[in-house]
């Protein structure tokens, strides 16, 4: 897993601390940690692996909780809040570090009001010795935090549309993460197949060759073992390395994850071999010629470094690696 592919989410407040946000309806503390949770699901069904800050209803101090956002090992933090001033002021407000420029913060803002907030105001705020005004922000190292506050607790109109719309505020920011700061395509829950157990095929063979699946349509017969998080990635155009293949059944990203092959069409492999002679090439020819492969090969290199490149399919490729093992020449799975 990749740094790139973390995230932390900080839900705020927590424990004895509730949160300025609140009123008679929700407790800040418990309203920005359902928004969190409902962030993760999303974030985590995009493949993104995320770091909560807290998971239940702990207080946690300024530099505990700063400390948990800088070994997260994130770029970027969502620090997820709600507001509360004197019962006039409405709308949701993203601030970021006076060491960022704004655009992170306007894109979330934007985004929030997309789906009904209103707009208020996205900002840096420095305090009196020049650094950030806001611990999250100060206290964060490298991070790039974000303050999200998603309307204020004393006002009736913000009340009620967090009290309705709060799951879709959560899943707009995620969202914006995954297609802006992670370049994702947004996989949304809808999307998703549902698992069809029974009629899966079982896996019979293995193999020591990853091969690329790509996934045709959108499945609905596979199955998630171990791998939940995977599979629920899966969708049109996915691609998969693929370690084995049963007669009906197809075994991917390190186990667990079942899908039927009508679903998987194979990727060609680029195979590399290297250190070849002419009487090589010229053997590698009749086993293409002989097994009647599917496969555009290209010798390339005459005289210093001969060698080939293969594209091959499926079963093809395998057989091919095989037959490389068996003579003991070096290649390689571009
Ligand atoms: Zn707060």
């Amino acid at each position: 897993m990749s740094i790139e592919e973390i995230i932390c989410i900080d839900p705020g407040h927590g424990g004895k601390d509730h949160g300025g946000g609140s009123n008679d309806q929700f407790k800040e503390k418990e309203m920005v940690l359902q928004i969190s949770k409902e962030q993760k699901k999303h974030f985590e069904r995009n493949g993104i692996t995320v770091v909560l800050t807290r998971s239940n209803d702990e207080y946690l101090d300024s530099y505990e909780r700063t400390l948990r956002v800088k070994r997260s090992q994130a770029n970027y933090c969502i620090s997820n809040h709600i507001n509360a001033f004197n019962g006039k002021a409405n709308g949701a407000e993203t601030i970021h570090s006076i060491a960022t420029n704004g655009k992170l913060a306007e894109g979330i803002l934007k985004t929030l009001v997309n789906e009904g907030a209103s707009y208020r105001r996205f900002f840096s705020k420095s305090g009196k010795s020049g650094k950030d005004y806001y611990f999250m922000h100060r206290m964060t190292g490298h991070v790039k935090t974000i303050i999200v506050e998603y309307g204020f607790a004393d006002n009736k109109e913000d009340t009620d549309k967090i009290i309705n719309d709060w799951k879709k505020y959560a899943e707009a920011v995620a969202r914006y993460y995954i297609e802006n700061v992670f370049d994702k395509t947004y996989i949304p829950e809808k999307e998703i197949a549902s698992h069809n157990v029974k009629n899966l095929p079982k896996v019979r063979s293995f193999s020591k060759y990853p091969r690329l699946v790509k996934i045709t349509e959108d499945v609905n017969a596979y199955e998630h073992p171990n791998l939940s998080k995977y599979s629920k990635m899966l969708r049109e155009g996915t691609k998969l390395k693929v370690y084995g293949e049963g007669e009906n059944g197809v075994w991917a990203a390190g186990g667990g994850l079942f899908f039927s092959k009508k679903y998987a069409v194979e990727i060609p492999q680029t195979i590399r071999t290297g250190g070849l002679t002419s009487s090589n090439v010229d053997e590698m020819e009749n086993y293409f010629r002989k097994n009647n492969l599917e496969a555009s090969v290209q010798f390339v290199g005459e005289g210093k470094n001969p060698h080939v490149l293969a594209k091959i399919k499926g079963g093809d490729y395998e057989k091919f690696c095989k037959w490389l093992d068996e003579n003991n020449w070096w290649y390689k799975v571009m």
